[in-house]
C-alpha cells in the first residue's frame, strides 16, 4: 500500500522534528568553540561540527553561546 501524500508530509514533518535531538546542548556546548574557530578560519566544519551548527539554528541558548564567542572575538 502506497502511503498518502499527507502521511509522507507527517513523516517529514516528525524526521525533521527529530533532528536537533541528534545532538544535545552538553556536547554542542563542547564543541561550539571549535565550530566558531572553523567558522572564523573558513575550514569547512566535519559531520560533528556541522551539525553543531544545525543545532545552533534551533537553539536559541547554545545560539547565544556561539555569539559570545562571536562578540569577545569582535571584541579583541
Ligand atoms: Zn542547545
Amino acid at each position: 500500500m502506497e502511503p498518502t501524500a499527507a502521511q509522507l508530509a507527517e513523516l517529514a514533518r516528525q524526521l525533521a522534528g527529530t533532528a536537533p535531538n541528534e545532538i544535545d546542548c552538553e556536547a554542542v556546548l563542547d564543541c561550539v568553540a571549535a565550530y566558531f574557530e572553523a567558522t572564523q578560519s573558513g575550514i569547512t566544519p566535519s559531520a560533528d561540527l556541522a551539525m553543531v551548527g544545525q543545532h545552533l539554528e534551533v537553539c536559541p541558548s547554545c545560539l547565544e553561546e556561539f555569539q559570545a564567542l562571536v562578540r569577545a572575538s569582535a571584541g579583541e
